[in-house]
């Protein structure tokens, strides 16, 4: 069936939602933006690896029913438009999709088609898990020891986009208005941005990385902030963070107080920790202390750097997978761009894409495939058969085209 600029598959069923939960049939309907540059070569890839595990794990009786939609340099090719309304009602109305990365037009008073998306299906919280698979070359002596999910904040912060440049009348306004009225002493020459954090964009992030926390089996869930400095927008993240906490999750979470006071430093079985670190010195804690942390929440400008941070310590951008997820809709990315030097030769690493594809298989409910591919992958590592990225910086590695990777994570999964 075809629906404006999208074929619908009509081989598959639609994801609904029952009071928040998601409700997956056995053929799900799933939306797929195969990205721009090396997106052509790592989604091809990625689609071979899913549908064999999850064939391998549930033989006919589970498949997804791929639904492309379109954005980036494609959708400009077909249709002249970066972002068709199509593609965000797809994703929209199907709850779950997944994408390669898309270019970031120029001159075109598009900002970013990520950052559009993101907008548009207020996918607030970014979710990227940092997890270290054995063999994937690292630059600390511990890698194995961090194993962090981060929850990043994904519609605030100085990433709303309320900002002024230096020389315009309107930020002489502001600054105007802002030394006049506070006395903010600010010179006459700044540009000047805005740094909204609110109770109701706090409180959905932290409840959603609780939430997790509790379905997981995670332990810790740590806030970092800056509000030592900035005490109205990082501090007040903090204090509702801790609040949110104490009103919707009185039996499961407790504090660094209570579980120094009453439970000697050990935190109780079916207790969860909320704690809260300092950006800066949570920077040192995930290199000399990994593991002392688990579900990290914090706000938008924080969360980038450190889950790049992460990133690098278990392997870099090429290993790290990503999700943005809303309250009814989950967009699965790869983290990395489109490296357009690449596109086309069937060269890059497709694990980012592939690892993003697993978190997805996850929130299906879909686990037995995302274990067979994650540990598939693991070996294909393991017996050194990597793309150029991993190759140059192992010994005795074999390299391997992205779709011969693809083909020998298969092979182990069919193994
Ligand atoms: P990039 O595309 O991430 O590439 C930078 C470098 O990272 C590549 O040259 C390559 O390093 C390495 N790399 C990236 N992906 C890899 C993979 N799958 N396998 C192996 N190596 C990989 O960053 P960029 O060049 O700054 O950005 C290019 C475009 O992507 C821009 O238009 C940008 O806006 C867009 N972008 C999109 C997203 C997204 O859609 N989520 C995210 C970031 C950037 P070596 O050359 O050292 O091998």
């Amino acid at each position: 069936m075809v629906s404006g600029k999208i074929v619908i598959p009509d081989n598959g069923e639609k994801i609904t939602f029952d009071k928040g939960e998601i409700q997956v049939p056995d053929h799900p309907i799933i939306p797929f933006i195969e990205g721009d540059g090396i997106g052509r070569d790592i989604w091809k890839s990625t689609r071979r690896v899913l549908d064999a595990g999850v064939e391998k794990a549930f033989q006919a009786s589970r498949s997804v029913a791929w639904c492309e939609v379109f954005a980036g340099e494609k959708a400009k090719q077909k249709f002249d438009e970066w972002l068709p309304d199509d593609t965000v009602k797809a994703i929209s109305e199907y709850g779950v999709a997944i994408k390669g990365p898309l270019t970031t037009p120029v001159g075109t008073g598009i900002r970013s088609l990520n950052v559009g998306l993101r907008q548009i299906l207020d996918l607030y919280s970014c979710v990227r898990p940092c997890r270290y698979i054995p063999g994937v070359p690292s630059p600390v002596r511990e890698p194995q020891k961090l194993d962090v999910v981060i929850f990043r904040e994904n519609t605030e912060d100085v990433y709303a986009g309320v900002e002024w440049q230096q020389g315009t009348p309107e930020v002489k306004e502001v600054i105007d208005f802002l030394n006049t009225r506070f006395s903010s002493g600010i010179r006459e020459d700044s540009g000047i941005g805005i740094k909204p954090i609110s109770i109701f964009g706090t409180e959905r992030l932290v409840r959603q990385a609780i939430e997790y926390a509790v379905s997981h089996g995670r332990r810790r869930v740590t806030l970092v902030h800056k509000g030592n400095i900035m005490k109205f927008t990082e501090g007040a993240f903090r204090d509702w963070g801790y609040e949110l906490a104490r009103r919707e999750f009185p039996d499961v979470c407790i504090d660094e107080t209570e579980l120094w006071d009453k439970h000697g430093g050990q935190i109780p079985d079916g207790k969860i920790l909320i704690n809260d670190r300092i950006a800066d010195a949570m920077f040192q804690q995930v290199l000399l202390r990994p593991d002392e942390y688990e579900v990290i929440a914090l706000p938008n400008l924080n969360g980038d750097y450190l889950s790049d941070a992460c990133a690098a310590q278990v392997g870099g951008l090429g290993m790290a997978p990503g999700a943005n997820i809303g309250d009814q809709v989950a967009l699965f990315e790869a983290t990395h761009g489109t490296a357009p030097k690449y596109a086309d030769q069937d060269k890059v690493n497709p694990s980012s894409l592939i690892l993003s594809g697993l978190m997805m298989l996850e929130h299906l409910g879909w686990q037995e495939s995302a274990e067979l591919i994650y540990s598939a992958l693991g070996e294909a590592i393991a017996q050194k058969r990597v793309t150029y990225d991993l190759e140059r910086q192992m010994e005795g590695a074999t390299v391997l085209k992205t779709s011969e990777f693809a083909s020998a994570i298969i092979e182990n999964i069919e193994g």
